[in-house]
């Protein structure tokens, strides 16, 4: 099968590699399409380290099911969803549902073989099935770029009604404005630098969009709401979560989605004076994946706008270049196998 090897700092390459032979528990799925997230590069220049190398990464994936024990649910041909969280189902954390907290917690991609390849296996819990309706594409996308901001949303405990600030609105962060506005938020504030993705937030409903470099969002944002309910940081810098701190109003929820690994000084008067509290948000739970499908199913979620491009499995290297050098543009690349 054809698959992207990473064999170490900044170095992917597209090799033929046996097909991988599933164990007992274990289901064999040919890949379909796969996402091209903005963590896998945080970890191919870096950032934070995969647990084994050489790794095959990618950890957005859908496609069908090949082989499957005769005792599974899951049968030869059925669409399906990769869930990269891989949990224990018997830990603390499994058992009070906030399996993004497992402690025996394995990443798709991070620490074991993802998909950006024509096969992979994995256990019978990883996979969800994926309504006819939804697209493979999209299907793929699901699993991080559009479970990770209802997650966050969803811890932000958000009520209708209430007004809501997205900084950054790339391939994660775009995804919060339909949700936002499916859920009920008053008014959308979406922050970015790059225009086109602005565009799209609008389309998805965004009120209000605001170019930092054209413009300050804390200005707008007071003059417009005088701080909102909620802001989400999706960027992972420093610069922007303190923006997201200054925007949010008194007693408002600031909820901090972007990875970083740098440390912070936190400006306590603002948040003891104003009663303002830090959510911090990682991954999605099983049961996120399973009622965001649903939603999509039955198109109370739509997502048409999120993907920006479809490559063939050999462009992948030249995507992620760019993606390091800062030169890559779109919302969300997926594969086509
Ligand atoms: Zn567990
Ligand atoms: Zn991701």
């Amino acid at each position: 099968m054809k698959a992207i090897v990473y064999a170490g700092l900044l170095r992917l390459s597209v090799e033929d590699t046996p097909v991988p032979e599933p164990k007992p528990g274990q289901v064999l799925v040919r890949l379909k399409s796969a996402g091209i997230c903005g963590s896998d590069v945080n970890y191919i220049k870096g950032e934070f380290q995969y647990s084994k190398i050489p790794i095959i990464p990618g950890h957005e994936g859908a496609g069908v099911v090949e082989i499957a024990e005769d005792s599974s649910e899951l049968r030869e041909g059925d669409r399906v969803v990769i869930n990269y969280v891989s949990s224990c189902g018997e830990c603390e954390y499994c058992k009070i549902r906030r399996d993004n907290l497992c402690n025996n917690v394995e990443l798709i991609g991070f620490d074991r073989d993802g998909t950006w390849a024509e096969y992979i296996i994995v256990s019978e819990k990883s996979l969800m099935k994926l309504p006819d309706n939804i697209s493979f594409e999209e299907g793929a996308i699901s699993g991080c770029a559009l479970v990770t901001p209802f997650h966050a949303i969803k811890i932000s405990r958000l009520s209708p009604g209430e007004s809501v600030a997205i900084i950054g609105l790339g391939g994660v962060g775009i995804n919060a404005v339909p949700i936002a506005r499916m859920m009920g938020a008053s008014k959308i504030i979406g922050v970015d630098i790059h225009s086109p993705k602005l565009e799209v937030a609008r389309k998805y409903g965004a009120d209000l969009v605001v170019n930092p470099l054209e413009t300050d969002p804390v200005e707008v944002v007071k003059e417009e709401t005088g701080g909102v309910d909620v802001s989400f940081e999706f960027v992972g810098s420093i610069n922007t979560i303190l923006q997201a701190l200054k925007i949010t109003k008194k007693g408002g929820r600031v909820v901090l989605v972007g990875l970083t690994r740098s440390s912070l000084t936190l400006p306590l008067p603002d948040l003891l004076f104003n009663e303002k509290t830090i959510i911090t948000s990682i991954d999605h739970t099983r049961e996120d994946l399973k009622e965001l499908l649903g939603l999509m199913e039955r198109r109370a979620l739509n997502f048409q706008n999120s993907i920006s491009g479809v490559v063939d499995i050999a462009q992948v290297p030249k995507i992620i270049d760019e993606m390091v050098s800062g030169r890559y543009s779109g919302l969300r690349t997926v594969i086509r196998f």
